[in-house]
């Protein structure tokens, strides 16, 4: 047993050990498959998108990763 393989889940906020990790960030298997089979007219994935948000905000910025000011072509 390892304490260190306990992690906070960035939706629902609860600690788990299943689940999958992007980034620095761990989403547990429960939300995991509620993203998965949440319909994109449904109230939820409103709040889904909205917890992620912070994970895309980590991927833009690895993936941008230069100066201000740089050109778009
Ligand atoms: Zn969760």
């Amino acid at each position: 047993m390892n304490e260190d393989d306990v992690y906070v889940c960035m939706i629902c906020e609860r600690a788990g050990t299943d689940g999958i990790h992007i980034l620095s960030q761990f989403i547990c298997s429960d939300c995991e498959a509620e993203i998965v089979n949440t319909d994109v007219e449904d109230d939820l994935y409103d709040y889904l998108v909205m917890r992620m948000r912070v994970l895309w905000l980590d991927l833009i910025r690895m993936e941008t990763d230069q100066p201000p000011g740089s050109t778009f072509s």
